[in-house]
């Protein structure tokens, strides 16, 4: 059975736009036969929690059907992170080619440091709140009330607005 599977994808080294694209066509490479994907248009953030020097991200979120268990959706992810170029540094939210989020699969909840579902950040940041709200605004999380975009309307951050960086990609 496929469940909807949502993603982030951040970039903010190298080309972001083709690192972006990259991931997504890749993401895509995953879908069942016959099957639909959403995407949202292309945000760009400034870095939160970032080492002083680093660019803004890129940031967008799409949406697949998935066939498998959670975990192997993470090794796919995973192995599309660094297919993309992405490489191992220890110094925490280093710049990054892509990095490769899973938001929520379908209802199921999951509090493993290797795999937490839903994301624990997701209604933190409007950097997935605001891309995810183009694709499934009414969407409510398991074990959650509020739609995305409630979530996004109540976001109470001292993060600058995003700006638009495409809306077709
Ligand atoms: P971050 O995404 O927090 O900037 P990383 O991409 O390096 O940092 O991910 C750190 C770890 O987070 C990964 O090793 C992964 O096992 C774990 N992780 C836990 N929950 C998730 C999730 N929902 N999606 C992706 N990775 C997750
Ligand atoms: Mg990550």
């Amino acid at each position: 059975m496929a469940h909807r599977a949502g993603i982030s994808l951040g970039s903010n080294l190298g080309n972001r736009l083709a690192n972006l694209r990259k991931g997504r066509d890749l993401l895509v490479n995953l879908l069942p036969e016959g099957t639909n994907f959403l995407q949202s248009a292309i945000y760009q953030s400034e870095p939160v929690d970032c080492p002083g020097d680093s660019r803004d991200f890129f940031n967008a979120v799409i949406e697949i059907d998935f066939v498998g268990k959670p975990h192997d959706l993470l090794k796919a992810t995973q192995g599309i992170e660094y297919h993309v170029g992405r490489i191992a540094v220890s110094q925490r939210n280093a710049p990054r080619v892509l990095d490769l989020d899973i938001l929520y699969f379908g209802n199921i909840k999951t509090d493993e440091d290797i795999l937490t579902l839903p994301h624990p950040q997701l209604t933190h940041r409007r950097f997935v709140l605001e891309p995810l709200s183009d694709i499934r605004p009414q969407l409510i999380l398991p074990g959650d009330q509020s739609t995305v975009e409630e979530h996004l309307r109540k976001l109470d951050s001292d993060e600058p607005e995003l700006t638009i960086v495409q809306t077709v990609w």
